[in-house]
């Protein structure tokens, strides 16, 4: 098993920095039992002028808040005090290059009634930005994702996680690298932990909001699709209409952008070197480190 903390590993837990090792949760918590607990996935890189900075923090921790209002959980956090806590948990653990998990949970409650508080932890590891080259071998789930009309799921749930372990164990016992996803309806929704596109003639197509979670790098990567002026569309298909397309990859904060190989053993058919998929991967890349300050410059002119 992975280690994430080690003797000296700090955590932030309901205002207070506390060992990871020494801290408490309580096992007749709501969340435990139903899974009813509201988390992020989140990245701090090092940047190119060697700042921690955390990729995308606001987006994360609205989210976050999204997701504890779409399940009717108490939310007194604001994002400014979480990300500020954020920056100094990294400094306290010594991580520039991490991944950070808040998790919004429920108190002790075995009924179905309402919390009146909710409870916050915030932990960080390290990880080495992935932007891996390997392309991934994909199957289609015989899992489809949940309902809509069954779950919130455009908040980022702990309970729809069972649907994703699930679907993530069918394809690797079955010998591939991930799986995709169908929605209730059979079309591609995404992979169990990123959301996903495909490239056909110079032109990206993924699934549209509703029966996916929105992701913050797919947003990303429709604003990268804008300033490099690769046409993008987001919209409802079947896994036949990928089956032999010129490329396609998944999206996320953990994976950012990988390349798929193939989808049920049809391979997709451009070189990756060759595709603007590939274009997409390396602007991500280069977003992630970059400095911010030169931003600033370059759009106010100084040199
Ligand atoms: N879909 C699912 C089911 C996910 O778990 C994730 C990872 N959070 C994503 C998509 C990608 O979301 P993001 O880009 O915000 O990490």
């Amino acid at each position: 098993m992975a280690t994430y903390y080690k003797e000296n590993t700090l955590i932030y837990l309901n205002g207070a920095f506390v060992k990871a090792s020494e801290a408490k949760m309580d096992f007749y918590s709501q969340s435990f039992h139903y899974g009813y607990s509201v988390f992020e996935g989140i990245r701090s890189y090092k940047t190119v002028n060697d700042e921690t900075r955390i990729f995308k923090a606001m987006e994360h921790f609205d989210r976050l808040k999204a997701s504890a209002e779409a399940l009717n959980m108490p939310y007194t956090y604001t994002t400014e005090e979480l990300i500020d806590a954020t920056y100094e948990l990294l400094a306290k653990n010594n991580l520039q290059d991490a991944y950070i998990r808040p998790v919004v949970y429920a108190p002790a409650n075995m009924s179905f009634n309402l919390n009146t508080e909710s409870f916050i932890v915030i932990e960080v590891w390290e990880m080495a930005p992935f932007l891996g080259d390997k392309l991934l071998r994909v199957m289609t789930s015989t899992f489809q994702r949940p309902n809509p009309k069954g779950f919130k799921i455009h908040a980022k749930a702990a309970g729809h996680y069972v649907n994703s372990i699930l679907a993530s164990h069918e394809a690797k016992g079955q010998g591939f690298d991930e799986a995709l996803l169908t929605d209730m309806n059979g079309c591609v929704a995404e992979a169990p932990g990123a959301n996903v596109f495909y490239e056909k003639d110079g032109k990206l197509v993924t699934p549209g909001l509703g029966n996916i979670l929105p992701g913050i790098t797919r947003a990303t990567v429709l604003e990268l699709c804008a300033e490099l002026n690769i046409p993008v569309e987001e919209k409802m298909f079947v896994k036949e209409e990928m089956y032999g397309a010129d490329a396609a990859f998944f999206c996320g904060t953990a994976a950012e952008v990988i390349g798929l190989q193939s989808l049920d053993d049809k391979p997709f058919i451009m070189p990756w070197e060759s595709t603007v998929s590939k274009l997409i991967q390396d602007a991500y890349k280069n977003l992630i480190v970059e400095n911010k300050q030169e931003l600033v410059n370059e759009i106010s002119g100084v040199e």
